[in-house]
């Protein structure tokens, strides 16, 4: 039996060596364990972007640190547990250690097997002192946790003042997409034999729209600081169904799984910054995703607990209707393009995400369970910290507004500024009620109509509220909201 004194764990979500327990590794004395758990592939339920993602970036992980002088196991084993304990069954183990997991689930069975944990520094903000913020307010308002992250770390101020004079530009950066424009391009990455073989193994044709190692994330890093940053501010929340990315960094699977981490996204984008011809309003706006949601987001995980995913305080039981699975199953044009969107490439930004296809998940009143489910199943950047706090939370209100003041929810007017989806659509933004009318319009007021006892005494709907009030027509629009909730369920939505 062969003598190793640390084994260190290494999670398919901290594939950095600068950062956790790698941090401090030494080849000499520490061997690597990787394990692909066959469980862990059986929950990714569709043979997708997301999962061979996952699997080639491990592989490619494993490649680069042989390559740095370490021994490298990759152990492919029923479940983690199985792996970790085969290995410890092969080699004299002094102690396994590994980065504090980044879910509820991984360290509840990291700590079962006695795992040692090394602080988790892929934040920038650590647990307790996000707690130490959180406990401090009465309402979790982002906007007063990025301020404080702005002055905390020292970013884009001017002394004690923000850069800029103002600490956000969101009014400046809600531009609808553009016409005539020429759109900066986007990187296809290279791919290797790694990449065909986990595509083999799992079914899956990989395109090149992802990069599967760090000096892929890399590339796309200096693609966004050097053809996207100056723009991205502006045009963050339009929708167009010219270009699939616009003008967002497509950083969040890299983020994720850690072959970036945030330090050298932050330091690159401020480099950029720094030379004096990127407007303030976009380097703010990416700065203000970056070390204000991402972060609170994260400590929001931390900060609500294990139980949080499974909440429905709205009591949401519609089904997930098909045009989830088909985007053929609706003549909505949006709900269409960015189910069809997602099925290609595992990704759109947050505004579709947000305002399609929770708000329609939010006004159709479907499970919030298994809402999370598909989105988790479908996107390439899901991971369980990001995608219960945006979804429970953000899109869903299912939380019953622990984390946002009021539902993020609107009818077809703001899709129709923001985008060019309902041009050529059979359905009318401005209807609420007839054969013509809008989905997302319709069930807009529905929801208000439906949800009345819970929200509208609450100071920030009152306006919508004052709307609904005012409205004629509420009798044809349940009638017509009960027909739309019966198309989509036969999928002739
Ligand atoms: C319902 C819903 C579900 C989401 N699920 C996920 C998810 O599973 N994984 C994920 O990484 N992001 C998620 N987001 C946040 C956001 O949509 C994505 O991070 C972003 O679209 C990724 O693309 P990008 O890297 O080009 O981002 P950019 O627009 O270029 O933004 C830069 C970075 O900011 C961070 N960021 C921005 N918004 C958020 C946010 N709300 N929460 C956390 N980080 C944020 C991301 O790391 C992102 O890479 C979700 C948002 C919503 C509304
Ligand atoms: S009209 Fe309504 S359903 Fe059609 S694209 Fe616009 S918002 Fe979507």
């Amino acid at each position: 039996m062969c003598s190793v004194k640390r084994l260190i764990f290494v999670p398919f979500d901290q594939l950095h060596y600068g950062y956790g327990a790698l941090a401090g590794a030494d080849p000499e004395s520490d061997t690597l364990l990787l394990v692909e758990s066959a469980q862990k592939i059986d929950s990714y339920r569709q043979r997708n972007h997301r999962l061979h993602f996952y699997l080639s970036s491990a592989r490619h992980f494993a490649q680069e640190m042989t390559q740095r002088g370490f021994e490298v196991i990759y152990e492919r084993a029923p479940s983690i547990p199985v792996g970790i304990a085969a290995v410890r069954a092969r080699i004299n183990v002094d102690e396994v250690v590994c980065t504090t997991p980044s879910t509820f689930g991984q360290q509840r069975i990291l700590t079962q097997l006695g795992v040692k944990f090394v602080d988790n520094d892929f934040f920038l903000t650590p647990r307790a002192l996000f707690d130490q913020w959180a406990n401090g307010q009465k309402t979790y308002v982002m906007e007063s946790f990025y301020r404080a992250q702005r002055v905390r770390l020292g970013i884009l101020m001017d002394g004690s003042k923000p850069e800029g004079g103002q600490w956000n530009f969101d009014k400046e950066n809600r531009l609808p997409p553009p016409k005539n424009y020429t759109w900066s391009p986007y990187l296809t990455h290279e791919i290797d034999e790694i990449d065909l073989e986990v595509g083999r193994e799992i079914g899956f044709e990989p395109a090149g729209t992802w990069a599967t190692s760090r000096s892929g994330a890399r590339a796309q890093l200096k693609n966004f600081v050097d053809n996207h940053l100056a723009h991205f501010g502006p045009l963050e929340d339009a929708m167009t169904t010219e270009n699939w990315a616009l003008h967002h960094s497509l950083l969040s699977p890299y983020l994720n799984i850690g072959l970036l981490h945030v330090s050298e996204v932050l330091e690159a984008v401020l480099a950029r910054h720094a030379k004096g011809d990127i407007p303030i309003a976009s380097t703010e706006g990416f700065v203000r995703q970056l070390i204000g949601w991402r972060e609170y987001v994260n400590g929001m995980y931390w900060h609500l607990g294990a139980d949080y995913k499974n909440s429905n305080n709205l009591g949401a039981t519609g089904q997930l209707p098909e045009v989830f699975a088909d985007s053929a199953k609706t003549q909505m044009r949006c709900v269409g393009s960015v189910v069809r969107d997602v099925a290609e490439r595992g990704w759109v930004h947050h505004i579709p995400r947000l305002m399609v296809l929770s708000n329609f998940a939010l006004l159709a009143g479907i499970n919030p369970q298994a809402f999370l489910r598909w989105m988790q199943d479908s996107f390439i950047d899901a991971t369980e910290w990001v995608m219960v706090p945006n979804v429970i939370g953000m899109g869903l209100h299912a939380d019953g507004g622990q984390m946002m003041t009021k539902p993020y929810v609107s009818g077809g007017a703001y899709i129709s500024k923001m985008s060019d989806y309902c041009k050529g659509c059979k359905y009318n933004p401005k209807l609420r009620a007839g054969d013509s009318a809008c989905p997302f319009t319709t069930l807009y007021w529905d929801f208000l109509d439906r949800h009345e006892s819970q929200f509208a005494s609450n100071h920030r709907m009152k306006q919508q509220y004052f709307g609904l009030s005012r409205l004629a027509d509420r009798d044809a629009l349940k009638a017509r909201a009960n027909e739309v909730l019966s198309m989509l369920e036969q999928g002739t939505l």
